[in-house]
Formats: structure tokens, C-alpha cells, sequence
């Protein structure tokens, strides 16, 4: 018997690999090493304790938007969420990419917004970084100029590199696809915003080609809840909302996102005292000989060593789990660590230290 075959245009497809391994120290995935506080899990699940399970969530989830939008200082026209941002970015692709359209991405960066676009159907054009992994805005301009993709995509700060865009590049593209008859969409990928010195999000206007795409996942310790959203012009979410299948998001999901808007205090701590992880494990990892971090403005921190695949496994041998670009195009060498519990980051740095030793 032979089974069903994959889409002809999938058939190469890699599913997204990211190894989860079982060690003591697990930096790999960006999370955040602080679970949410006990008072969020009482209010969130007396919420779900009272709410209507046998009727359909508000398909419009509007106390989620407008509280978000409350705490964004935007309309609720202008916010939508979604499972995870990778819900969100896929919604932005059925509805603006698919077949016979386009979506630029600038590598290395974000490997499912690539990933995705080819999985709605939408080409993929890439862009490259300068070898820094900075992009170069005029180079830039003129790529979306040439290839006049649908949806650009941009991350900022990026991933896995940390980079944060500055603003000027931002509106420079922004321009760019205003002065061209084309229609086409910027979308900035921030789930790593609150870790990083400026956000895109108050050059969100209606009738701006701009989309700022957010987490949960990251900054509010909420990863195992899988919701995301982002800010757009209004009619933007219009269009989100009939692309998305209806009652996408559970009421459990609705609530426990409306509920960590009142521990944004927390919020904050926790991200004031990873940024503080993150420039002191920086600094250390800066002082290793043989070792080059890249500044980051973010929770994470990309670094090459001299043979990053070495250095990976002997990491791994440590008890320590970091994430693996060592063999990738344009990161040779590099590896990516998390910021986690300062004991754990002083872990990861003694380990770095063994190994570079051995
Ligand atoms: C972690 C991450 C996300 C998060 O995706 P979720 O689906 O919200 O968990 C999105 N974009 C980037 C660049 C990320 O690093």
C-alpha cells in the first residue's frame, strides 16, 4: 500500500528541530527561567473555574484585546492574538502570502518565518546580513525594491543573533513600500521586545504597511501557554480574523492572558534582573580567549568559538545544553545560550571554561 504524499512544494520540508535533551542546565530555547507567580496561577484558574466550558470562546477574545491594547496604549481594532506568535505569523501568511506571492527574509534570523511561508505556499526571497549580522538598510532597501515582496519580514531584536534593528532601518523600508503602487507588508517580528532598548509598535498607525508581532512565550514566562499576538492597523486585524479558523483561541488561553496583565510589576522585575544576567554572562564570555559573543537585546546570547561543534558537545557532556548553530550556513561556529537562573549561568561559564581547557 502507499501512503499519501506530502504537497509536491513540501517534499524537501524539514520539520523545526530544536533537540530537547535531558540535562541538569537547559539554555536552549529562550525561555524564561522564572515561572509566572503563584498568585497569577490562583487568579487564572478561579477564572477557568467560573467560565462557561460547555459554550464557545468570544471569537473575538475583545477582554483579552482591549486589555492588551490597554496595556499597549492601542485600540482593541488594532490587536490581534493568536496560539503562540507562530499562529499569528502563519494567519499574516495565508492572508497576505500563498501562491504567486512573496515574502522576503533577511538570514539569519528566525527560521519559521521561512519555514512557514513555504508551508502557506508563499516564495521565499533571502536577503543577506553583513557578516557582523548587521544589516545594511541601504542593500536592504534596494532588495525590496527589486524583488517587491508581499510581506518583508524583519526580527528585532533577531534571533539567534540579538541584534537590535535600529529604527532608522525600519523606516526606511517602511518608505520604501509606501512610495511603490505595489501593496506590501513590514512585519517585525519583537518577541524579545521588553528585553531591548525600542519597540516598533507606537509607529503602528492605521494606514501604515506595519504589523509588530509579540509573545507570551518570552518576556511573561508563559511559554507552555502558546499565545501571541500583534499590532496592526485595524484593517489588518480585520483581515487576521477572517483567515483564522473561528474559536481559535481557548477560553483557558484567553484568560490566562488577560489575568498576567495584573502581575506586570513581576513582569518587569524578572526581565530587569535577566537583563542583568544577560551583560554580566556577556562580559564574562568576552573575556574567554577564543571566544567572540555578539551584543545582544535580548534573553539569549550568540557566540562563536573557535570549533563551536566541540565546544557544543563538550557543553553537553558538562550537563549543560546550549543551542547548536555550529554547523549552519552563515553561523559557522556559533552557538546560542539562554539566559537562565544566575547559578545556571554560572554553570554554563564554568563549563565554558572547562571545556576551552581541555
Ligand atoms: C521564541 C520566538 C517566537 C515565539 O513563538 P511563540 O509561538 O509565540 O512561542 C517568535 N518569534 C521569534 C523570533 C522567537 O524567537
Amino acid at each position: 500500500m502507499s501512503g499519501p504524499r506530502l504537497r509536491d512544494d513540501l517534499g524537501d520540508l524539514e520539520g523545526y528541530h530544536s533537540p530537547q535533551v535531558d540535562v541538569a542546565v537547559r539554555l536552549n530555547t529562550n525561555e524564561s527561567p522564572y515561572p509566572p507567580p503563584p498568585e497569577f496561577f490562583e487568579a487564572w484558574t478561579a477564572a477557568v473555574s467560573g467560565s462557561a466550558a460547555h459554550r464557545y470562546p468570544d471569537r473575538a477574545a475583545i477582554s483579552l484585546r482591549s486589555a492588551l491594547g490597554g496595556f499597549l496604549g492601542q485600540p482593541t481594532e488594532r490587536v490581534f492574538c493568536a496560539n503562540g506568535s507562530n499562529e499569528v505569523l502563519q494567519t499574516l501568511l495565508l492572508g497576505y502570502g500563498g501562491p504567486g506571492r512573496t515574502a522576503l527574509v533577511f538570514e539569519p534570523s528566525y527560521v519559521l518565518h521561512a519555514h512557514i511561508a513555504r508551508i502557506t505556499g508563499t516564495g521565499v526571497v533571502t536577503g543577506e546580513r553583513q557578516p557582523d549580522f548587521r544589516l545594511d538598510p541601504a542593500a536592504a532597501v534596494r532588495l525590496v525594491e527589486e524583488v517587491e515582496p508581499d510581506v518583508i519580514f524583519l526580527t528585532t531584536p533577531n534571533n539567534p543573533t540579538g541584534m537590535v534593528e535600529p529604527r532608522e532601518t525600519v523606516e526606511a523600508l517602511l518608505e520604501r513600500i509606501a512610495a511603490r503602487s505595489k501593496p506590501g507588508l513590514l512585519v517585525i517580528d519583537e518577541a524579545y521586545a521588553e528585553f531591548s532598548p525600542w519597540t516598533a509598535i507606537d509607529v503602528v498607525a492605521d494606514g501604515v504597511p506595519l504589523v509588530v508581532v509579540r509573545t507570551y512565550s518570552k518576556v511573561w514566562s508563559m511559554a507552555a501557554f502558546r499565545l501571541g499576538f500583534c499590532i496592526a492597523p485595524a484593517a489588518v486585524v480585520a483581515d487576521l480574523e477572517k483567515v483564522v479558523l473561528p474559536y481559535h483561541l481557548s477560553v483557558p488561553t484567553q484568560l490566562a492572558g488577560t489575568v498576567a496583565l495584573r502581575f506586570t510589576g513581576e513582569m518587569g522585575a524578572r526581565v530587569a534582573s535577566i537583563k542583568t544576567e544577560r551583560d554580566r554572562v556577556g562580559a564574562a564570555l568576552a573575556a574567554l580567549d577564543g571566544v567572540e559573543p555578539f551584543p545582544s537585546g535580548a534573553n539569549f546570547i550568540l557566540f562563536r568559538s573557535t570549533d563551536g561543534q566541540a565546544t557544543w558537545e563538550g557543553l553537553l557532556r558538562a550537563g549543560v545544553l546550549v543551542r547548536n548553530f555550529a554547523r549552519w550556513p552563515r553561523l559557522d561556529n556559533c552557538l546560542r545560550v539562554t539566559i537562565g537562573r544566575p547559578e545556571e549561568n554560572d554553570a554554563f561559564l564554568a563549563a565554558m571554561k572547562e571545556v576551552l581547557a581541555a
